[in-house]
């Protein structure tokens, strides 16, 4: 049921031409993980090695935040891995507003269809829409929230992004690299916590 309703998301969004975004990708990045993930990670938009591939955080950020996660105890193949907008936004800048708005119900389908029990959203522009807030990600990360969509409650954590982790490589405890793997241990204690097994 799971499989099916995110598939035809999935060929949906490959074809899809809601934004102009449209005009310059190479591939759409649906995401990738689990159907049944226990939790989503939810990035701003799809890199230059995304939009080649086809595949969400594979470039040298991607590897970064992947190798961080593994640190963690956070494999990232049992996340749900996606992103704001599935298309590339020219040069890496940052998704706009409309773009935003016309990809939002492939998030929400897939949020609606996966029911994590967590999302990660990691940097500026998903920490902002998922909490409802104009504050940065600075300020937002280390703590869990509560978000909710149609009735069904769900925990979100704000990361860094680690293209800013890649700017600021040092790891040095309270530096942006450390509070990073520190976000992503909590994360992974509150799934253990909440998915005997996990
Ligand atoms: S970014 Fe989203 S809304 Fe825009 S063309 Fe791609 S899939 Fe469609």
């Amino acid at each position: 049921m799971q499989a099916d309703i995110l598939s035809k998301l999935k060929s949906s969004a490959e074809s899809c031409y809601m934004c102009s975004l449209a005009e310059t990708r190479k591939k759409a990045v649906f995401g990738e993980g689990p159907f049944d993930a226990p939790a989503m990670l939810v990035g701003e938009a799809p890199g230059a090695d995304e939009d080649e591939l086809g595949r969400p955080f594979i470039g040298r950020s991607g590897r970064l935040l992947s190798s961080l996660m593994e640190e963690a105890g956070l494999p990232r193949e049992k996340l749900f891995i996606t992103n704001m907008v599935k298309c590339r936004p020219p040069e890496n800048r940052l998704p706009a507003r409309k773009e935003l708005e016309a990809c939002r119900p492939y998030l929400l389908a897939q949020i609606a269809a996966i029911r994590p029990l967590l999302v990660l959203a990691v940097g500026n522009v998903p920490a902002r829409a998922f909490l409802h807030t104009g504050e940065g990600i600075t300020s937002l990360r280390g703590k869990f929230y509560t978000a909710e969509l149609e009735d069904f409650p769900f925990m979100v954590r704000p990361v860094f992004h680690p293209s800013y982790l890649l700017r600021n490589r040092s790891v040095e405890e309270g530096k942006p690299v450390s509070v990073t793997l520190a976000d992503l241990q909590e994360a992974r204690k509150f799934l253990e916590k909440a998915i005997p097994g996990f």
